[in-house]
């Protein structure tokens, strides 16, 4: 099948010789000239070639014919390209008898192909189609999309070949073992270490980053101090075993039989019935409330699809990627493929090789698991769909979700969106047929929703603590009555700012424009932006007054105070400080769900997905955490945590009651959300959206430059925004620019532009060109398309 041909009509593919010249604007040189004719020898192929660069054209190459025979689009090669010192890697996405049209031979001279690096293709037509629509879509190559989509595991065919691996220093080891790490390194750099020891297989780069959640900074740093050294080593796929979760021994893991469905779970699955049976692309959108059995439904779904000789993808938020999920689908289904991020690149090989030989019924993961090479795909399911981490932060900015629609469209598939909590863009497509909506309003054995009260904080002027009098006697009550208890807190630390009150400075990062958090633990200041680490200063710098006051609740001092209360009750704080581990939230949660443990307090992480029926009461500590940030989704947002958090009670026996603590008792989104009335939400959140064009009401594209300087970073994004002024059609609106709300990161400062427009073609046409003026040194320029991030 050739992609290739309907691609060269397309307007986003030019032609090789365009490609050169476009390709100096980014510093590349011209990459014709210096080879011999050899190419224009009889019987050799035309290639089209895609790189992991910022300029997205598709380049022409020629095949030798030694290549002939063997060079089939999706696999990798190897190429010249001007300005890169010796060939690259890239994609071959096109094999042609004939030149491209446009393609003028007696102009450009082209380069042979040096070398395929896969037997196969990695990837097949439809993900190229795929991953062509990502490239236009959110503006970035086809080269860059193409890298997200596959593994860096399954590029460097991890495990079988020789790789460079990381090993710990004798002396990093046994400061490992004697605990005495942290006196000396940061909690990075620490946890790098602590990881590096633990692991029982041996650990790429990008291993270790993942799972101690660590930039490759962190570990340059550990290997100039001689705490870390690399390796090359030769490995085998089959040698290695994986480093799944060991099954939970208690945990019965032997099919269970389905349970029988509630009539509205069997009316959901009527719904959704023809469109499983079917080879059509059929969107639908499960509003289903909070323990209304949704999970139940997805089951089903799949379970109809794998016997028809199927296979399905369920997208999960990572954080609820926890045993009890895994167990639910490994109970039902014998083959069952499960990519966390905690995964290595050995493991995730291997995981890519038996989807891709059709090992694999059901594919559960995080976002990047939305594209795993299955080759009969039957059904996509993306569960709370409204998380915003399904969107990646970094190029490509994709959003999993809407990927998932793309891919479903692409592939004749349904797609099953589900939230209690929709978000708005999905909602307003389901309102304007585009999706097919299927409700489940009530919760399963008809237990009622938990009661929500709120406590006005402006009542409770002698709170010096977290906990109000109320929440204390409520939580005192529950747990006198054999309940347990979720409070949510969504902010780490001990005390979140740190304030001379003579000046009133604020003590920021040394390297960002961020109010430095207290850590009690380590006694240090960090920055949550960029987790540098300060010493508390003796003396404000400001102003050198030499007693500065902390303030601010965080999880950390919620924990001392709820230790202090609650003496003879277990609790365990879920926050990314204590669960550094590998392996803690899963120790956590088991403990939680023995009842070991009878307080569970932390941040986000515990408002979501978590299924414990002894639940009974639901603390929010401060509801108001994310509701004043300057970002059209902060309403949203704190509708939907507090509407998910709520949802964790109530679902055993017993009823469960939820108090939320708020300085905004009159807030819509607050009060909305404690009569667990989301529509009611909607009908008050979208209309304020439509006047300023906001999503869903127009397409948002985010504009960020950043740089060390900060006038030449102002002034280059003022003359972009001026150029493209001058170009945009009239129905795009611009915002900004200014300097954008977090106006320093890492010593970078940042400015934003935001264009919104109501159709996404004119904003597409306007952003296709953003050569101009040319981008000063040491600048950057990112292009977010829906962005969910504003700061
Ligand atoms: P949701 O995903 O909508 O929050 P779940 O699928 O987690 O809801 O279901 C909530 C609880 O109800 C779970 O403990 C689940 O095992 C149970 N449950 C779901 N469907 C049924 C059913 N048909 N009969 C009995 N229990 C069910
Ligand atoms: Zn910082």
């Amino acid at each position: 099948m050739s992609v290739v041909n309907q691609d060269r009509n397309d307007e986003g593919a030019r032609p090789a010789g365009e490609a050169i010249r476009q390709a100096s604007w980014f510093g590349l040189d011209a990459q014709d000239g210096s080879q011999s004719d050899a190419d224009h020898e009889a019987g050799g192929l035309y290639v089209g070639v895609v790189v992991n660069r910022a300029f997205d054209h598709v380049l022409t190459y020629r095949a030798p014919k030694k290549l002939v025979g063997r060079i089939q689009p999706g696999q990798r090669v190897k190429v010249p390209l001007g300005g890169a010192r010796g060939p690259v890697v890239g994609y071959c996405v096109s094999v042609d008898l004939l030149p491209p049209k446009d393609l003028d031979l007696a102009k450009v001279r082209l380069k042979n192909v040096v070398e395929i690096l896969d037997a196969e293709p990695l990837i097949d037509a439809r993900m190229l189609e795929l991953t062509r629509w990502m490239s236009r879509y959110y503006l970035c190559s086809w080269g860059q999309a193409l890298d997200a989509v596959v593994p860096a595991g399954v590029r460097n065919q991890a495990g079988t070949r020789v790789g460079t691996f990381l090993v710990p220093s004798p002396e990093a080891r046994q400061a490992w073992e004697e605990k005495t790490l942290e006196a000396t390194l940061t909690a990075k750099q620490a946890a790098a270490i602590e990881e590096l020891c633990r692991s029982e297989e041996t650990l790429t780069l990008s291993d270790v980053c993942r799972r101690a959640r660590c930039g490759a900074g962190v570990i340059k740093n550990l290997r100039d101090q001689g705490l870390v050294h690399t390796v090359k080593r030769r490995l085998s796929l089959d040698e290695i075993q994986t480093d799944e979760p060991e099954p939970d021994p208690s945990a019965d893991v032997a099919p269970k039989p389905a349970a029988i469905p509630t009539a509205e779970q069997a009316a959901a699955l009527e719904a959704l019935g023809p469109a499983l049976d079917g080879d059509a692309f059929a969107p639908f959108l499960i509003f289903g409330v909070t323990g209304s059995g949704k999970t139940e439904v997805y089951l089903k779904a799949i379970e109809r699809v794998v016997a028809r000789g199927r296979e399905a993808i369920v997208l999960v938020p990572e954080i609820s990627l926890t045993p009890q999920t895994i167990r639910r689908f490994r109970r039902r289904f014998d083959r069952v493929a499960v990519l966390h991020s905690h995964l290595s690149d050995v493991e995730r090989h291997r995981h890519w090789r038996r989807i891709a030989a059709g090992e694999i019924d059901v594919v559960v993961g995080a976002r990047s698991a939305i594209f795993a090479p299955t080759r009969r795909l039957g059904l996509i399911v993306v569960d709370e769909e409204h998380e915003n981490t399904f969107k990646q932060e970094t190029v490509p900015r994709y959003h999993a979700r809407d990927v998932a629609v793309k891919r479903a469209s692409l592939e004749n598939v349904p797609v099953l969106l589900g939230s209690a909590t929709p978000s708005m863009e999905s909602w307003s497509n389901a309102e304007r047929g585009r999706y097919t909506r299927v409700d489940m309003p009530s919760r399963v054995g008809g237990r009622p929703m938990p009661n929500v009260e709120l406590i006005d904080l402006r009542n409770e002027k002698r709170l010096i603590g977290g906990l109000s009098d109320s929440l204390r006697q409520a939580m005192h009550r529950a747990l006198d009555d054999d309940g347990q208890v979720i409070l949510l807190l969504n902010r780490r630390g001990y005390n979140t700012f740190v304030i001379c009150p003579k000046c009133g400075e604020v003590v920021k990062c040394h390297h960002c424009d961020v109010a430095a958090t207290y850590h009690k633990g380590r006694h240090r200041l960090i920055c949550h932006t960029c987790d540098a680490e300060r010493v508390c200063p003796p003396a404000c710098p400001a102003c050198g007054a030499s007693i500065l006051h902390y303030g601010g609740i965080g999880t950390e001092r919620l924990e001392r105070e709820v230790r202090a209360e609650f003496p003879f009750h277990e609790s365990r704080r879920m926050d990314s400080d204590t669960m550094r581990k590998h392996g803690s939230h899963e120790a956590t949660l088991a403990a939680f769900k023995s009842g070991d443990v009878r307080i569970l307090l932390g941040t986000q992480m515990i408002a979501k997905g978590l299924d414990f029926p002894n639940v009974t009461l639901v603390g929010v500590v401060d509801a108001d955490v994310g509701l004043h940030l300057p970002d059209f989704r902060a309403a949203e947002r704190t509708f939907q945590l507090v509407a998910q958090v709520a949802g964790r009670t109530g679902r055993g026996d017993r009823p469960g009651r939820v108090l939320v603590q708020t300085f905004s008792p009159d807030h819509p989104a607050i009060l909305h959300a404690a009569k667990h009335d989301y529509e009611g939400f909607v009908g008050w959140d979208l209309p304020n959206r439509s006047g300023p064009l906001a999503s869903p009401f127009g397409r948002v594209a985010r504009l960020i430059a950043r740089g060390r300087d900060e006038a030449r970073t102002e002034t280059y994004l003022r003359d972009l925004s001026a150029r493209l002024r001058e170009f945009a059609d009239p129905s795009i609106r611009f915002l900004g620019p200014c300097p954008a709300p977090v106006l320093k990161i890492r010593e970078e400062f940042r400015f934003h532009l935001q264009l919104r427009c109501p159709t996404t073609a004119p904003l597409r046409a306007l952003l296709s060109d953003l050569s101009k003026p040319p981008i000063p040194p040491k600048v950057e320029l990112a292009v977010d398309i829906d962005p969910i991030s504003m700061l």
